[in-house]
């Protein structure tokens, strides 16, 4: 019997911040890298370029990656590389992208692409936003995912499961108008469970 997961497919990992997300893709690519499969990390560029960089877990491990600015320079990279829904042995066996969440809805056509033209594709992000609202393209990418992991972190405050990213703003629990991406603030994040997880109204 051949298992859902042999061909092309799509596999997603969630949770809050520090729940091991970065550690659990890691895991997963460099098993790949051990069975001689060829894998390409992408992540979002804080910039608009394509650079060489790593992801990281917050325990230290890393991985090489390239920093790309949208899900249309995935496409342009991988079409550099061969035709890229043509010869299935130019392509990568593995795609793996980190901090998903942050990518445009065109991610989740390219995800599903990808899995139709033979490729493992792993996906980690944030299920939720700081004030535990989905996260832009992350619900679709859920719903269409073959395989889906939910991580939990450890709460900063009670040491119960954490399923929640706690945004502060100098020590204060951040508003729900908030911006859900803020740039130059003063913020922090921390991981907590329903019951700590606090959002100003
Ligand atoms: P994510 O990608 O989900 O943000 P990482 O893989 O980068 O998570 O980091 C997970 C690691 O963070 C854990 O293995 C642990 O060493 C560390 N860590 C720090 N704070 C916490 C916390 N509150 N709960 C769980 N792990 C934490």
């Amino acid at each position: 019997l051949r298992s859902p997961y042999s061909g092309g497919h799509l596999e997603v990992i969630v949770g809050p911040m520090f729940s091991g997300k970065s550690e659990e893709l890691i895991r997963r690519v460099t098993r790949a890298v051990i069975a001689r499969q060829r894998v390409q990390v992408f992540k979002p560029a804080i910039d608009d370029r394509y650079h060489e960089t790593a992801v990281a877990s917050h325990a230290g491990r890393t991985v090489g990656a390239l920093a790309v600015p949208d899900a249309a320079a995935i496409r342009a990279h991988l079409a550099g590389e061969g035709p890229l829904l043509g010869a299935r042995a130019e392509m990568p066996d593995v795609i793996g992208i980190d901090e998903v969440q942050f990518f445009g809805p065109e991610i989740v056509t390219l995800a599903l692409d990808l899995a139709e033209a033979g490729v493992r594709v792993v996906l980690a992000g944030l299920d939720l936003d700081f004030r535990a609202e989905p996260f832009g393209c992350m619900p679709e990418l859920l719903a269409r995912a073959e395989s889906v992991e939910k991580l939990t972190a450890i709460c900063t405050v009670c040491g119960a499961p954490a399923t929640r990213t706690q945004r502060l703003i100098a020590g204060q629990p951040a508003h729900f108008a908030d911006p859900v991406v803020l740039v130059g603030a003063q913020e922090s994040y921390e991981a907590r469970c329903r019951v700590h997880h606090e959002v100003r109204r």
